[in-house]
């Protein structure tokens, strides 16, 4: 296993329905170890494999291997796939990037999860639209924890009062909160990250208003989904261990606002 920053990982692609079976076995089975290393109930772990940039042909292999859940970064590539492959019952889609609030609607149509809630305006128009629809949504708020200026998120110490104006949304269930760590091949300072993400959530649950229970934990890639079990993950997101190495940088999936790719 590679750390998830410089030192280039390389993941075979899986092509073959028995090429994803092996690979959702191997990614199971290491989360299930790390999850009992650190004491946990391995079925307090979700696995969400990532399928951003997978055509759909590659996807219905992974399917067939017996992933039913599916996280996409980008919402309209998202929900073109969710209509090619709408064939399938009891596929779940989660979104998991930044969103812009005008393309809440497309989240609304057909995505069951939301990892990336950093604004009252987004949760507004996800609202707006999801009272259309007549659907609820499950949200992650998405939390800012390696300080860098590229990441989306809000700041962690922003989170506590972000989540208390939420419950007015009643289209939004407040899952938990989700984090990207910091891209460092030095595992202190990702594992940092997770544990300031755990440290935050467990604050925000003690002093949750009536009801509210934001208890999930989205931390966690195929570099060190790993380490974020062991500081607690409840979703790990897993592209590349699962689908084989994307052609593109990261930065060409984490844009900044003004649009250009900054990770250094
Ligand atoms: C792509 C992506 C992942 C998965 O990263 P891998 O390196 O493919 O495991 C997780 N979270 C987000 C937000 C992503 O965009």
């Amino acid at each position: 296993m590679t750390d998830h920053s410089g030192a280039v990982a390389s993941y075979p692609t899986a092509e073959t329905t028995d090429e994803f079976a092996a690979n959702l076995r191997d990614v199971r089975e290491r989360m299930d170890a790390a999850a009992q290393r650190a004491g946990r109930a391995p079925e307090s772990v979700r696995l969400l494999p990532v399928s951003k940039t997978v055509p759909e042909e590659r996807i219905r292999h992974a399917i067939d291997a017996g992933a039913t859940f599916l996280g996409e970064n980008k919402v309209q590539e998202a929900l073109r796939k969710s209509e090619n492959l709408a064939d399938i019952p009891d596929l779940v889609w989660a979104v998991i990037g930044h969103l812009q609030t005008n393309k809440a609607k497309f989240v609304a149509r057909f995505a069951a999860e939301f990892h990336a809630l950093d604004s009252i305006r987004l949760a507004e128009a996800l609202q707006r639209r999801l009272d259309i629809e007549d659907r609820t949504l499950d949200v992650f708020v998405q939390v800012n924890t390696s300080g860098e200026e590229s990441k989306f998120g809000i700041e962690p110490n922003a989170a506590e009062a972000f989540v208390r104006e939420l419950p007015a949304f009643d289209r939004l269930r407040i899952a938990g909160f989700m984090t990207l760590a910091v891209f460092s091949a030095d595992e202190k300072r990702v594992r940092e990250c997770f544990v300031t993400l755990r440290e935050l959530r467990d604050r925000v649950c003690e002093e949750a208003p009536g009801g509210l229970r934001p208890e999930g934990l989205s931390m966690g890639m195929s570099g060190d989904y790993e380490a974020a079990i062991d500081e607690g993950a409840t979703t790990v997101r897993v592209g590349q261990a699962i689908f084989g190495s994307r052609a593109l940088p990261d930065s060409y999936y984490w844009p900044t606002e003004n649009g250009a790719g900054s990770r250094a």
